[in-house]
């Protein structure tokens, strides 16, 4: 009897079997393709096993609530072929066994809370910066939802005095996504954010918008720790930054542990997500 999991991004899908010591005995990487490609090879990927329960983290935004027709629909996504699909009805017509349907970051933010960086606590809010910026939060060892799930890339962030970029956004420009994430980085100073030098001046600006960010999400859902991964966070001096940011704007009103336990790089570097599906399969069955 093995999990599964399906860490399903835009640019691939990761899959994952594991046995019952939750140990990763099969594994491959996708390219996302159209919804029917993808998804045949991994059904076909998945075929020699014989699968208990499976997990889905995937990009979003999806629908979450069971009660609305949206129900397990990838949403308002540019990726051709995959807006509006019904992306768990066709994993559900080929496996009669639990599914979690959930986002990709609530799945890494569930990863980093039982194997990752968060262990030992009940809640923790996973922020990835990298194509996007996303995040996932579980309270409670619960994966956190509502109407809908968390889209904490897209809230609003006081600006910088110095900038006066507009903003990479289709939808609100500005938001923190707009200004932060990999392509607003590269935008604003014409080169890829892997070689832009550490002196830049661009990642004072940066952690300024994340640290402000993270204070917003502490003052509105004060996790227990704050995990942060994705391409942009592989700038080591970044942390240190963010947590100066984070501390400077908090301006002490709302004492959090030490900002160096409190704010953090992921402990499952790109495999907090897939990680998170097969742990949410286990649970899902017991
Ligand atoms: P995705 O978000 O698509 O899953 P990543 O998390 O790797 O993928 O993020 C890709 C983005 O991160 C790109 O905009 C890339 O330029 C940027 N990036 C990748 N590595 C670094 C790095 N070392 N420093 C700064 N930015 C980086
Ligand atoms: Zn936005």
């Amino acid at each position: 009897m093995y999990f599964c999991g399906i860490e399903a991004g835009g640019t691939k899908f990761i899959c994952a079997v594991s046995d019952q010591e939750q140990k990763i005995i099969d594994k491959v990487s996708i390219p996302t393709t159209t919804p029917e490609e993808t998804l045949a090879q991994v059904f076909a990927f998945f075929q020699p096993y014989q699968l208990a329960a499976m997990g889905i983290g995937s990009f979003g935004p999806i629908g979450i609530d069971p009660e609305q027709e949206n129900y397990g629909y990838v949403l308002a996504t540019p990726k051709p072929g995959w807006k509006n699909f019904d992306f768990l009805g066709s994993v559900k017509a080929h496996y009669s066994i639990p599914i979690v349907w959930t986002t990709d970051v609530n799945a890494a933010a569930f990863g980093e809370l039982k194997k990752g960086a968060a262990q030992g606590k009940k809640s923790c809010l996973y922020l990835t910066v990298g194509t996007g910026i996303g995040g996932g939060v579980v309270l409670d060892g619960k994966i956190f939802s509502g109407i809908t799930h968390p889209e904490l890339g897209h809230i609003h962030v006081k600006r910088h005095p110095a900038d006066d970029y507009e903003g990479t956004c289709p939808y609100h420009k500005d938001c923190l996504e707009g200004l932060a994430a990999g392509p607003a980085l590269e935008a604003r100073t014409g080169i890829k954010g892997q070689d832009l030098p550490e002196d830049h001046l661009i990642w004072e600006l940066q952690a300024y918008y994340i640290g402000q960010a993270l204070m917003t999400y502490v003052l509105s859902l004060a996790p227990e720790k704050i995990v942060l991964g994705g391409g942009v966070m592989n700038q080591e001096h970044m942390l240190m930054r963010i947590r100066q940011a984070f501390v400077a704007q908090m301006a002490n009103y709302v004492e959090t542990p030490a900002v160096e336990d409190y704010i953090v790089r992921w402990g499952l570097p790109n495999e907090s997500g897939i990680i998170g599906c097969l742990l949410l399969a286990e649970e899902a069955l017991s």
